[in-house]
């Protein structure tokens, strides 16, 4: 019996079909998804993959030495391979998806967020509610897939301000030149929305589904903002682009990005909000922080330092 086992097994091992499949198995990162509990609410932090950003060209008010020391405090390079982070929010009557990925934007570096949504129960026809941090690539772009809502029964959540600073093209005089894609972009993603009479705009501070407070995080782009969540006393900040490298923007949150309309605004709103975690001691999501991104501010002399959440298989159920 035993023999025969051994024997079953290794031709089992020798088959090039399991071979295949263990090879797909690698090129692809397991599980996508993390659960967390905030209070009686179900938190999946969602991962539509990761990109890697080119910080020596995209940062600003830092020199290249410090920036190269700095990244080499976390072991990374100023060639920083970033986390996209999508949350999903269940009270077990709504499903509310926050961010949704780049998705056909960035090619195979994002788009993966459908896929892991599924794998972690949540199908694209279950969410209800999506709400946009803000209107961007890699928060946005998958709100739409070859030309339809990627989310079909979903109302679309945005603040006024960047859908009237992103869908008119006139204001491409008001970004730089590198940041103009984003006009088309926009247009591409957020029409078949618009089209589908599925979008919804408000003007923080707002009161959305499922009482999700948002409240404005302008200075990233116009109607940036944060959304604010609570349950049985725990508070959640998901904060979308208050943080882009995490390595250099704690220790020195005077460190902008190209990305930022408004690069002195975006620096006062990244202060205001960073002390505002690090005082009221909140969980925050980051969309771009290393996956799942859920995890705690301190103070750290006059700068900050993220703590990750303790990683947990007690979700109290
Ligand atoms: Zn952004």
């Amino acid at each position: 019996m035993k023999i025969i086992l051994m024997l079953v097994a290794s031709l089992i091992i020798s088959s090039p079909a399991l071979a295949a499949e263990q090879a797909t198995a690698w090129d692809q990162q397991a599980p996508g998804y993390y659960r967390m509990m905030l209070g009686k609410l179900r938190i999946t932090a969602v991962s539509d993959g990761t990109v890697t950003v080119p910080l020596n060209t995209l940062l600003t008010n830092i020199s290249p030495e410090k920036l190269q020391q700095t990244m080499a405090r976390d072991a990374m390079t100023p060639q920083a391979e970033t986390s996209i982070n999508a949350y999903v929010i269940d009270d077990g009557k709504k499903r509310i998806l926050v961010d949704t990925g780049a998705g056909e934007l960035f090619g195979h570096n994002g788009g993966h967020l459908v896929t892991n949504l599924a794998a972690a129960g949540y199908p694209a026809e279950s969410i209800d509610v999506v709400l946009l941090t803000h209107i961007h690539a890699d928060h946005s772009g998958g709100v739409s897939l070859a030309g339809k809502p990627a989310f079909p029964k979903a109302k679309v959540y945005v603040d006024k301000r960047d859908v009237d600073f992103w869908l008119n093209p006139a204001n491409v005089r008001r970004v730089e030149a590198s940041q103009a894609h984003t006009f088309a972009e926009s247009e591409h993603t957020l029409r078949p929305v618009i089209s589908a009479g599925l979008l919804r705009t408000f003007l923080a501070p707002a009161m959305l589904p499922g009482g999700i407070q948002a409240e404005s995080t302008a200075g990233h782009t116009p109607g940036s903002v944060l959304y604010r969540v609570e349950s049985e006393g725990q508070t959640l900040v998901l904060w979308g682009d208050i943080i882009h490298a995490k390595a250099v923007q704690m220790p020195e949150p005077e460190v902008a990005i190209h990305f930022d309309v408004n690069q002195k605004q975006a620096i006062a709103t990244r202060e205001k909000i960073l002390k505002q975690a690090a005082d009221e001691g909140y969980w925050v999501a980051a969309a771009h922080i290393a996956f799942p991104g859920l995890g705690h501010v301190q103070h750290e002399g006059k700068a900050y330092r993220w703590v990750p959440g303790n990683y947990t298989t007690q979700l109290g159920h």
